[in-house]
């Protein structure tokens, strides 16, 4: 399966919810889920669908959505906690925000993951000061997280830097808004992590 390429706000209205997945306009009132509250097509103000599975489905739609992961990517890492000794959910929670697209779009230096991704993929991000292009590189406690010098001028990163006081810094990360320089203070735990899912459902789909 390819890499979705519809409208990203039908995905937030079929599942409902915001999945924060166009950047600024999120934070508007143009957002699609506050204007038309409820699934689209057809059949989207019909009786929905309420079984066990279908409500465990959508809660891993959700998950995999936000961060735009194919299923292959997001079961990959589901095996993968699966596998670690202690909490599924934490461990595949901390595999999620890991990612350094997301730990880019979380320190705001892009209003989208999908926006955190193209930052990474096109070298405008740095590591422990050497450039990495993958998105999915898993950062660790103490790595310091950059945009590149000759980067920081880039118009998108500057707007996403602006939003930082609407969207807050989550606690396990620090950042330094003038030298667009952040850290990874510590892997975050499952509390820290704000999230519309029931991600406990999740594991009972996969587990099923
Ligand atoms: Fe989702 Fe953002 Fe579109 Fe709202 S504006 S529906 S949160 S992608």
């Amino acid at each position: 399966m390819g890499r979705y390429i519809g409208s990203v706000c039908r995905l937030c209205r079929r599942e409902g919810t915001k999945l924060f997945l166009k950047g600024t306009r999120c934070y508007t009132e143009k957002c699609a889920v506050e204007r038309r509250a409820y699934p689209p097509g057809q059949h989207g103000q019909g009786r929905p669908r309420i079984s066990e599975y279908n409500t465990q489905l959508r809660e891993k739609q959700k998950l995999r959505r936000m961060y735009g992961l194919l299923e292959r990517q997001f079961s990959g890492y589901f095996h993968k906690a699966a596998r670690k000794k202690g909490v599924t959910t934490d461990y595949l929670l901390q595999f999620l925000e890991g990612r350094l697209d997301n730990v880019v779009y979380r320190i705001c230096f892009s209003s989208s993951r999908k926006e955190a991704r193209q930052l990474v993929d096109h070298g405008h991000i740095l590591v422990n000061g050497r450039k990495v292009n993958i998105p999915s590189c898993q950062v660790k406690e103490g790595d310091t997280i950059e945009v590149k010098e000759k980067s920081r001028g880039i118009v998108p990163i500057q707007k996403a830097l602006e939003g930082l006081d609407t969207r807050g810094l989550p606690s396990w990360l620090e950042l330094n808004r003038t030298t667009m320089q952040g850290r990874v203070r510590a892997i975050p735990v499952a509390d820290e992590i704000e999230l519309p899912v029931n991600v406990q459902m999740v594991v009972e789909l996969y587990s099923r």
